[in-house]
């Protein structure tokens, strides 16, 4: 099938899928070996070497979604982001990363990289120059994420794709957020796009993958690590993966819709100080997020006013659940200060922007009217305890 002429559902449905020769049923059939019979030395098919037929199949699924000549399926997302970076960065390098990044990247890169000699720098804010300032003669990447967590706030994917270009850099970005189904940032020049399937690939809070899309001239380095590594995921979890991201396309927009229409209806709320989303024309990035994302995704982030207790109010929610990770078809809150960013420190926090009242939001496809009673009925609970 010819993937770029067929439409995002579509892709979704088909795209990667085992045939089912021997019996004709309609989903791809599991296979579970670790060993198979050589038909030929040079191809040895084993699970770590990210090669068996549902691997094989499920990667070709999301090469096509993100527009990419190739993929790779991690067994986590930090899988693929680490993975990833150490392909490319050796004792001696130097990589620019973008200020607001997923806490365990920021550990990830914190902790790990002085033990193999590699430099970072994180810029203090998103502007391209910010980023374009940090660039030495050794960097060799620059990593951003796009709409990032949990501020959403947003990077202009062309810009960062010229600093690359220019500089002779691999742009690598975090996809997460805005799923293959809102942001194709190859499109936009960016070399390496990452994702933790754990989120709106998976979509069901029952799986936990990471994915990486890019040229077979990139994905090469990082498969050769890959296997060395062996961050593979297990077949099973592979087809269960699979079968999530049929409805990925569906989801996702169904999510968008939802998102948009809470943001909304908490920018026009008394209660509420401040609503962070890339879809409220009033977000200072409003304009590139319009440019380059096809929607604006499910996750917001919101603040109460000063005079009421945002873990009170979490508290009180009912339908929606105070919960770690997002993008579930259920609804979701958390404090980034107290779970996601915690170990970040109040300083390092405070200097990006992430106030302890600040609440993550992960929109579900639940009736927005639904969501809404439950945030009104907690915000009267709230505000009957702060009297
Ligand atoms: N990137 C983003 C934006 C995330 O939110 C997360 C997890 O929450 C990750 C990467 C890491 O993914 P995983 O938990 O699958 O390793």
């Amino acid at each position: 099938m010819d993937t770029k002429e067929k439409g995002l559902n579509t892709i979704c449905t088909h795209v990667g899928e085992v045939k089912d020769n021997a019996y004709k049923g309609s989903i791809s059939p599991l296979y579970m070996s670790t060993s198979y019979a050589f038909d030929d030395v040079d191809i040895k098919r084993y699970p770590r070497y990210f090669n068996t037929p549902n691997q094989e199949a499920l990667c070709k699924k999301i090469a096509a979604l993100e527009h990419t000549e190739a993929a790779l399926i991690f067994g986590s997302g930090m899988a693929a982001i680490s993975t990833t970076l150490l392909a490319f960065l050796k004792s001696g390098d130097h990589v620019v990363l973008q200020q607001t990044l997923y806490g365990g990247t920021y550990h990830l890169i914190t902790e790990e990289f002085n033990k193999f000699g590699i430099e970072y720098s994180f810029t203090q804010g998103g502007r391209l120059e910010d980023f374009e300032d940090l660039v030495k003669e050794n960097t060799k990447v620059i990593y951003i994420e796009t709409p990032s967590n949990p501020l959403l706030t947003i990077t202009d994917l062309s810009g960062i794709s010229e600093i690359a270009r220019k500089h002779g850099l691999i742009s690598m970005i975090d996809n997460t957020f805005a799923s293959p189904v809102n942001q194709n940032p190859f499109d936009y020049g960016i070399d390496v796009v990452i994702h933790s399937a754990t989120k709106y690939m998976g979509g069901h809070s029952d799986i936990c993958a990471g994915a990486v899309a890019s040229t077979q001239k990139y994905i090469a380095p990082i498969f050769n690590l890959a296997k060395n590594l062996g961050g593979s995921l297990s077949d099973y979890t592979v087809w269960l993966l699979e079968r999530s991201m049929k409805t990925m396309g569906i989801r996702v927009r169904a999510q968008n819709e939802n998102a948009q229409r809470m943001a909304e209806y908490l920018a026009s709320h008394d209660d509420i100080r401040k609503v962070y989303y890339p879809g409220l024309p009033n977000h200072p990035d409003h304009a590139i997020a319009k440019s380059q994302m096809k929607g604006f995704g499910g996750m917001l982030s919101f603040e109460l006013k000063e005079n009421l207790d945002a873990l009170q109010f979490q508290k009180a929610l009912g339908l929606i659940k105070s919960s770690m990770s997002l993008a579930g078809v259920e609804s979701t809150v958390l404090s980034p200060a107290l779970t996601s960013h915690a170990l970040l420190g109040a300083k390092e926090r405070e200097r990006q922007g992430i106030s302890d009242a600040l609440i993550r939001f992960s929109v579900g496809i639940e009736e927005p009217e639904d969501l809404i009673a439950d945030i009104e009925e907690a915000l009267t609970k709230v505000k009957k305890l702060t009297k």
